[in-house]
């Protein structure tokens, strides 16, 4: 058997300040795909592991990722497709296993995912095609009748993809040694949540994914996946979804799909979120500090998360900390390659007057300009240890840690998310010593940063990834979005 391997993945946030131009994807080619995956709890790691087992030949077809930002541009898309397909076109396969984020849009078309798919099941007809999706996925009927067998992610913070990749890749496997035959059903709930009420260990999300649980127990069904959906894409498909795949049953796979969609719409104010402003969050901060507790109080930056289209630069809550002056406080990851070069030109010990974020988008609030000691410089290539994707290796550009009076500025040169404490290390931060967190993420520094703090909130401040759904001009959303 030789089965294609592949991924095209972004989440597209329309209303993200950040292009997407071909440039900012990075795109490996045929073996070139490999590089740091063999062994990692990633989904290259997980498919190679079933791979192995199973005697398949691989045809490497490409694997392009770009990080969370604005719809990209169709020739770029164009491009990767073409790509994908010649890739795909070079040897005869029995299979492809696709790996995808499921909230990718490209300027003037709603479905790009869908359109790969339909142009995989073009070059190779109807050998299986297995896809692997993100929980924040905007589904629609065309991509789930395009796959064989659809496998999203049980856990936000995501740190099942490893382990779906097994699962996809073991079905596949099932599906070529006629063990099964797998269909698969696709509906809309009707309801559009924000992402900041989707963790899967409380709340509504938690009692969709125990009853996905329950319909999987039931003979024939294979899997079950519940998309919370990415609410900062306008269009008509986006909101929470479900995807069936049974063997042979379509219908007990639409049964599945229905019922947990017409769950989701009986308890959606569970997914209400109310965050409290920059202010109120701060004197929160305040009071549990007074308490002394043993380990930080972390105040989480969701709307400016890098990993949900955000810049990654807005100042709101960082000047309020500066403001706040808290012993020991630290923030990172601001996104701002001029500042970090700042820093390297002025070296480690010394001082200077510094411009810090605010760059990539006016209305988030102006640059903090800051008199700045710098701490620490490092090459931002950081060995992942924590729960996400251990074992894997990040590049978030070269970086520096600067100290405006109490607070510990980190800063890279690219744009990425802080959702391990292996960040703080990297530039000689030890996040439980400190007193006072500050990350841009929304949900996924969860699983580093729980154990290593005494209480998080999460806050509402400027951003392209606010939890307020009623701040966005909607005009093609069909889903009632949740919010207030
Ligand atoms: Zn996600």
């Amino acid at each position: 058997m030789r089965i294609a391997y592949g991924g095209v993945v972004h989440e597209t946030n329309a209303f993200s300040p950040i292009k997407t131009p071909l440039g900012a994807w990075e795109i490996a080619l045929g073996d070139d795909i490999w590089t740091d995956t063999d062994g990692s709890k990633t989904n290259a790691g997980g498919f190679l592991e079933i791979a192995r087992r199973e005697g398949w030949e691989i045809l490497p077809t490409i694997m392009a990722s770009a990080g969370p930002s604005a719809p990209t541009d169709g020739e770029t898309f164009g491009w990767i497709k073409a790509s994908l397909i010649a890739q795909l076109k070079r040897q005869p396969v029995d299979a492809m296993f696709l790996s995808m984020h499921g909230a990718m849009l490209v300027e003037g078309l709603d479905d790009p995912e869908g359109e790969l798919l339909g142009a995989i099941r073009q070059t190779i007809g109807d050998k299986p095609v297995v896809v692997t999706l993100d929980l924040h996925a905007n589904n629609t009927e065309y991509k789930a009748a395009m796959s064989d067998a659809v496998f999203g992610y049980d856990t936000n913070p995501h740190v099942d993809i490893y382990e779906r990749a097994v699962e996809a890749a073991e079905c596949l496997a099932d599906i070529l040694n006629k063990k099964v035959d797998a269909v698969t059903a696709y509906a809309h709930s009707g309801i559009m949540p924000p992402t900041i009420t989707m963790l899967t260990g409380t709340g509504a999300m938690e009692k969709l994914f125990k009853r996905a649980k329950r319909w999987e127990s039931v003979p024939n069904m294979i899997n079950v996946s519940v998309f919370g959906g990415f609410p900062f894409c306008d269009v008509p498909h986006a909101g929470l979804n479900v995807i069936a795949t049974a063997n042979k049953d379509r219908g007990l796979a639409q049964a599945a799909c229905a019922d947990i969609c017409a769950l989701a719409r009986s308890i959606k104010e569970d997914f209400l979120a109310e965050l409290p402003d920059v202010e109120t969050a701060v004197v929160q901060a305040r009071t549990l500090l007074a308490q002394d507790p043993p380990l930080p109080v972390l105040l989480a930056d969701v709307a400016d998360n890098p990993g949900g289209g955000g810049s990654g630069d807005t100042t709101t809550l960082l000047r309020a900390l500066i403001e706040a002056n808290v012993p020991r406080t630290a923030a990172a990851l601001l996104w701002d390659a001029q500042t970090v070069e700042t820093a390297i030109r002025t070296g480690v010990g010394n001082s200077a007057d510094f411009s810090v974020g605010g760059k990539a988008h006016s209305g988030y609030g102006p640059p903090i300009r800051a008199h700045a000691t710098v701490k620490a410089i490092a090459d931002g290539k950081i060995r992942l240890t924590g729960p996400l994707g251990r074992g894997a290796t990040w590049d978030v550009g070269p970086c520096a840690r600067i100290e405006a009076g109490n607070v510990q500025i980190l800063l890279s040169s690219r744009r990425f998310p802080c959702l391990e404490a292996d960040i703080f290390r990297h530039l000689g931060i030890e996040p439980a010593q400190q007193r006072l967190i500050m990350v841009k993420s929304r949900g996924h520094f969860r699983a580093s940063f729980e154990p290593l703090c005494s209480a998080i909130i999460e806050v509402d401040a400027p951003g392209a990834a606010n939890q307020n759904l009623s701040l966005y001009p909607y005009k093609r959303v069909k889903a009632q979005p949740i919010s207030k």
